[in-house]
């Protein structure tokens, strides 16, 4: 008996990722192969290496992906230029921050954490405090943590780190290619971003980009392991042990990303194709026009709401746009919410973790999901599936509050 070809059932996603990708990136993602080593390949991928560099808005030399999930680039980074000991400096205001502190670990950091209950984020004063009295070699922060739907601020802490000669490292998973993510001006050393959300290209890869700062560290760690430098002995042991990932060794994947072309792996061809396409259309729309298209979207969504009179979780001061939280009201199987949008509706919306497990919903607003029909879908679909969940909401308000936000706003933004 054989298997039935592959059947997948069409869905509105809206979660904080995988989301929707583009047809167009499809479509790229089918052309044919090439090989590693063809001029027609490595061209593509100095353009997907100078079209990382203008979506993280930086003049680094090095721009480029890492194969692997968005948390891969996370590890290369750290992994490339923690030594055990090193102090690394990692605040906490959500699940990702928690990943961030298992990765350092894991390379032998002796990692220092402050937390913020989830749904805020820091005064960048008390993150500066903490870093002058840490005095690590590294911070590692999350810029947009999905878990919460909060965005920290971090030029205060750029200027700070570059003051202390300290390292600043951040995950930007979620809000690259959706908000704003100014590597340079913030004084950002090294920075991941990802795919499957804001920028709407399939899970997979990871983009990453780091300036000389983090290529020094590197290269002399490099020189190190290969007894070049005249370094004592323990320090050549301990670097040796930090550098136990060959797939995440950076200094590889430089030679590899350079006109040496030095084989490390095979690039993942196809991946490639749609990270290109992914960019392309970013870069092709306009950052401006992203983040603005974005920020419509999540005015509309909220408005419907809000209209429905549910309640938004977390500190609205710092929300991220690509990401609305909703507190599942009182009695309600916030499951069986999700599981009748799935099945009646083939919409999509997100649970969350740890401590908020249960107690909110979390639509995403990310790249192609982010659109009109998108988020009209959504809040018709969750009235109609909270009335049967006998939730006394205001009937009709959610789709009138978005229409009338498109209304006003989509003209004069000249979005729509
Ligand atoms: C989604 C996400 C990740 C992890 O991404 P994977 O692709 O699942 O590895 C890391 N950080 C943030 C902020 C995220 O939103």
């Amino acid at each position: 008996m054989g298997y039935e070809p592959l059947n997948t059932p069409h869905r509105t996603i809206m979660t904080p990722g995988p989301v929707e990708v583009d047809p167009r990136v499809l479509r790229a993602m089918s052309t044919p192969i090439l090989g590693q080593f063809d001029p027609a390949f490595t061209k593509l991928m100095n353009e997907v290496m100078a079209m990382q560099r203008a979506v993280f808005q930086t003049n680094n030399h090095w721009a480029f992906p890492i194969d692997g999930t968005s948390r891969a680039g996370n590890e290369a980074l750290l992994a490339s230029i923690i030594e055990p000991g090193d102090k690394v400096f990692v605040p906490i205001y959500g699940r990702f921050g928690h990943l961030l502190v298992e990765i350092c670990e894991r390379y032998g950091a002796e990692v220092h954490t402050i937390q913020c209950p989830w749904g805020e984020v820091f005064d960048p004063q008390v993150l500066i405090e903490e870093l002058t009295k840490v005095s690590p070699k590294i911070v590692a922060i999350v810029h947009g943590e999905t878990s919460t739907g909060r965005m920290q601020p971090l030029a205060e802490i750029g200027k700070a780190c570059r003051e202390q000669d300290v390292l600043l490292v951040v995950d930007a998973v979620a809000s690259i290619g959706g908000v704003e993510v100014k590597t340079d001006e913030w004084q950002i050393d090294g920075i991941i971003g990802g795919t499957q959300k804001c920028l709407s290209v399939p899970s997979g890869m990871a983009p990453i980009t780091f300036n000389e700062r983090i290529e020094k560290l590197i290269l002399e760690r490099k020189k190190v392991e290969a007894g070049i430098a005249t370094e004592a002995d323990q320090r050549y042991k301990r670097s040796r042990l930090a550098i136990a990932s060959n797939y995440f060794d950076l200094s590889m994947l430089m030679d590899y990303w350079s006109p040496r072309r030095l084989n490390h792996h095979t690039e993942a061809t196809s991946m490639i194709y749609a990270l290109h396409e992914g960019l392309r259309l970013v870069l092709g729309e306009g950052l401006d026009n992203r983040f603005a298209r974005h920020k419509l979207h999540e005015k509309a969504l909220v408005a419907g709401i809000e209209a429905m009179g549910l309640s938004l979780f977390g500190d609205a001061r710092h929300k991220l746009p690509c990401v609305t939280c909703i507190e599942i009201p009182g009695g309600v199987d916030g499951e069986s919410v999700r599981n009748m949008l799935l099945e009646d509706f083939s919409i999509e919306i997100a649970p969350s973790f740890g401590p908020l497990h249960g107690k909110i919903w979390r639509i995403g607003t990310m790249g192609y999901s982010c659109r009109k029909e998108n988020v009209l879908a959504v809040l018709g679909a969750l009235e109609a599936v909270l009335i049967r969940h006998t939730v006394a909401v205001n009937r009709g308000e959610a789709l009138q509050a978005a229409l009338d936000v498109y209304a006003t706003e989509g003209k004069k933004t000249g979005i729509l």
